[in-house]
């Protein structure tokens, strides 16, 4: 369903609650990553070009329900300022009279940051008079933290309920891109899965077999799968209580499903280790899979070659870790030189490597969102996408 967008709406001279996802990296009271403050800059802009005024609204890290100085989102508000080169005002809290105040004092085109919503339980919790206080600040609420979106808490699911409440352009993004993969994927479509553990990933698999023309399945998770063929798979990282789920999923994909034939093993889990490249048949009882091998890598390339859509999640190895990063960058390099396939990457850990590749600009759509990319690759409905209008 479209849900929907700030163009719907007159914002000249309103104020507009904005839920962003500010949740960064701090290193001694500074942003050390500011991919998302930079992904929340679309929304931001077109905001201020039409005259609204501008309540953001954020978490950060896990302060536990207390106001913590270390999770402050003052970095972010500094941050944030540099990056559109206009002052923004930072609130000491993000409910009550003082916040209030500066929420009513703001003219157009002017940012109000409000302190990290999850200093309060009632954050979490969704609790009415929360929301009650939020959607009091603003006339509008425009909700582009994608990645918060799997949580109904207040400021993603409960305000929402309360204010006209439409998707930024990030929230827009993702919902079009993932949301196309999931329910009208063009074909051949082929899903790459990896990480560390199935148990994690068994209903995106699930949700992926009824439509991928190929599944590449590498990383931890393959252990299970090739376990549960009879392969012995030394000290490497196993679900012994997902055997039976892998063998079921592998009859449910019949020959769709393609397999490490070769991996990279090492003698103990660490970049120093000894490594060797074997069979899949012949890992030895003292070593361990860290990655797959390059008998996979050209076999999982060769399967995407004619793909017109690819969705991946979870790196094929311990990719960080150099000696087991070649898989995971080699499917990297593979999907950036498809020529005509839209690419998807979801997953937090994911995002990273395809980062760490140098490739992410050669990928169609890189989600923002760690678990709500998983959730909705489920086929979940996400209570911050379901709170919103729809169009
Ligand atoms: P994402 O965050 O993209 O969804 P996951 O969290 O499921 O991905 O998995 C990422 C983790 O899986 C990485 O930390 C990586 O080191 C680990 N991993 C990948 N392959 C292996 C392996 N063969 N053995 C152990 N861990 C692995
Ligand atoms: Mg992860």
């Amino acid at each position: 369903m479209q849900k929907k967008s700030m163009r719907d709406l007159d914002l000249d001279g309103k104020r507009v609650l904005v839920r962003v996802d500010f949740n960064v990296p701090l290193d001694n009271g500074r942003v050390s990553d500011d991919t998302r403050i930079r992904a929340a800059l679309p929304t931001v802009n077109y905001l201020i070009e039409r005259g609204a005024r501008l309540i953001l609204c954020s978490h950060l890290g896990r302060p536990k329900g207390r106001p913590s100085p270390v999770y402050s989102l003052r970095p972010a508000a500094e941050r944030l300022s540099q990056l559109i080169r206009r002052p923004v005002r930072m609130a000491a809290d993000c409910v009550g009279p003082a916040v209030r105040e500066q929420a009513a004092a703001l003219q157009t085109g002017q940012l109000l940051l409000l302190e990290n919503l999850r200093f309060h339980p009632q954050e979490e919790a969704n609790e009415a008079a929360f929301c009650r206080e939020l959607a009091g600040l603003a006339e509008v609420y425009v909700n582009d933290a994608f990645g918060s979106a799997h949580r109904a808490h207040a400021s993603t699911a409960g305000v929402a309920a309360l204010l006209p409440a439409v998707a930024g352009f990030l929230m827009e993004r993702e919902l079009n891109f993932l949301g196309k993969a999931l329910a009208d994927p063009d074909q051949p479509f082929v899903a790459i899965l990896g990480g560390a553990k199935v148990s994690d990933k068994i209903g995106v698999i699930e949700r992926l077999l009824s439509t991928v023309d190929r599944l590449l399945i590498g990383g931890g998770m393959a252990n299970t799968f090739l376990k549960a063929q009879g392969r012995t798979v030394g000290q490497s990282l196993l679900e012994v209580d997902a055997l039976g789920l892998a063998r079921k999923l592998q009859q449910q994909a019949g020959d769709r499903l393609l397999l490490p034939e070769d991996v990279c093993i090492a003698d103990r889990f660490d970049a120093e280790a000894q490594t060797r490249i074997v069979g899949v048949d012949a890992v030895p009882d003292e070593w361990r899979i860290l990655d797959i091998g390059p008998q996979t890598i050209a076999r999982f390339t060769a399967s995407l070659q004619n793909a017109r859509t690819v969705v991946w999640n979870g790196p094929m190895g311990v990719f960080e870790l150099p000696p087991f990063a070649a898989g995971t960058f080699a499917v990297a390099r593979a999907l950036a030189e498809l020529p005509q396939a839209t690419t998807i990457i979801g997953g937090g850990d994911s995002a990273a490597a395809v980062e760490q590749s140098g490739l992410a600009d050669r990928m169609t759509h890189i989600s923002t969102g760690g678990g709500a990319s998983l959730e909705f690759l489920e086929g979940k409905q996400l209570p911050g996408v379901a709170a919103l209008h729809d169009a």
